[in-house]
């Protein structure tokens, strides 16, 4: 597990072994991100996880940082290629003096002049650097010099929502190349593959997974969300299924995945984004996707559009009690996993349970998705497979412990939390029970 930590100020960097002790305590991705941003608030890590390239399993990659657009801790996951670099975490810290191309290969950093492609778009970038580097993982920022600009890893994954790309352009960095993982994560056993067959089965029988399979998050949410009545905007959404069915659907799934949920448009909340601004026809839509990834704008950088209906108790206080400022459709996992009604659900004791999961698949680090068919007892029956020791509680006591850590940075960051119409004892009975004074 090899850690390259490279100082863009004076193009200096150190690798080294991730030790035990702090693989235990942290694992990867989100959780190991969040040590170094305590340590140095200043820097931007990429991480993967245990969990990001063993086969079956589907993986993603973390970015963590301060946003400029929150001032709070933020992490967010990409999948397109990158959860199988080769370092465990890169960490990048301080400015650099020129506009800059970052390449991490064989234990070695090299800074390329980065100015000839400095005003190249993501597609145009990636076309320059692609016929160069052909073995290697590429991420790069656009040209749109904009806040809510986000970081691609190639022309369908992308680190959105805390304006990643924005902070890489401050610090004069386009884009890095980075040297691929040929092996594992970790090595799969014979075990793993036992337990695996079962999980698999498990995934494929599952109703929502099986229709992010066949119709990508657009599909799902639209029919879930729908027949719930849980939409954020007035669509017919019958109709609008219907369309979309008709529609002619890409695939565009992240590497090694097997659910294969993104399609056209990768992310649901492009569909709400364009929507809110009153795009109907999906094809236009689509287009308008289009060019928001070639400029490397993120889809969803209106604060006031929700991707699912934010007046209901689950959602309201999810927003209120997001470390990143946001509601993600992930609050759902649970709740269509166990099949559980809205109504009858105890809001704090669901959205602490649902934001420690989260924190630790992000740590893994994996995709959120799993969680409409795997709980923490399946994920600590692949980690036990794969070597390590961790049981559910334990994952689950994991998971709080990063979540009330990151809202501890956040206090002190001066982060607002967006209470907005969340009732005062509910947020004081959250806290509580979160063990925190706020
Ligand atoms: S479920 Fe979708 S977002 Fe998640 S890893 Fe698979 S393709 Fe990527």
């Amino acid at each position: 597990m090899e850690i390259v930590e490279i100082n863009l100020e004076d193009r200096s960097f150190e690798t080294y072994e991730l030790d035990e002790k702090l693989f235990y305590d942290r694992l990867g991705g989100r959780g190991l991100g969040l040590h170094f941003l305590k340590r140095e608030r200043d820097c931007i890590a990429i991480l993967r996880g245990v969990l990001s390239k063993v086969p079956g399993i589907p993986g993603r990659a973390c970015a963590c940082y301060i946003s400029p657009k929150t001032k709070g801790v933020f992490y967010s996951n990409s999948g397109g290629n990158i959860q199988w670099m080769k370092p465990y975490a890169l960490v990048l810290k301080g400015k650099s003096e020129n506009k800059v191309i970052l390449k991490i290969d064989e234990r070695k950093v090299e800074f390329l002049d980065g100015r000839s492609i400095w005003d190249l778009d993501v597609c145009e970038t990636f076309n320059v650097l692609g016929k160069k580097f052909k073995q290697h993982i590429l991420l790069s920022i656009g040209n749109a010099n904009s806040v809510n600009e986000c970081l691609s890893n190639n022309k369908h994954g992308f680190f959105g929502r805390g304006g990643l790309g924005y902070l890489l352009r401050e610090k004069n960095v386009k884009a890095l190349v980075i040297e691929t993982n040929n092996g594992f994560s970790t090595k799969p056993t014979e075990k793993y593959y036992e337990i695996y067959k079962l999980l698999i089965k498990k995934l494929k029988e599952n109703k929502i997974i099986n229709e992010l399979s066949e119709s990508g998050t657009v599909g799902m949410l639209l029919k879930e969300l729908g027949a719930r009545g849980l939409l954020p905007v007035a669509i017919n959404y019958k109709k609008y299924l219907s369309e979309w069915f008709k529609h002619k659907k890409i695939n565009r799934g992240c590497l090694g995945c097997p659910i294969q949920c993104k399609k056209n448009f990768e992310f649901w909340g492009g569909l709400i984004s364009f929507y809110f601004q009153g795009m109907r026809d999906l094809i236009e839509i689509e287009n308008s996707y289009k060019e928001y990834n070639q400029l490397g704008i993120d889809t969803v950088s209106d604060d006031n559009v929700h991707v699912i209906d934010n007046h209901n108790k689950i959602a309201m206080l999810s927003l209120a009690t997001s470390n990143r400022g946001d509601v993600n459709q992930l609050i759902l996992t649970r709740l269509f996993r166990e099949n559980m009604k809205m109504e009858n659900i105890d809001a704090v004791n669901y959205i602490i349970s649902v934001q420690n999961e989260i924190a630790v698949l992000d740590s893994l680090v994996t995709c959120g998705f799993t969680l409409y068919a795997w709980d923490l007892h399946d994920y600590s029956k692949i980690l036990e497979s794969l070597g390590y020791s961790f049981t559910e509680a334990e994952l689950s006591k994991f998971g709080e412990k990063i979540y009330k850590e990151e809202i501890e940075l956040n206090k002190k960051l001066g982060f607002k939390y967006k209470i907005g119409a969340c009732k005062e004892h509910i947020m004081e009975e959250y806290f509580k029970k979160r063990g925190i004074s706020m």
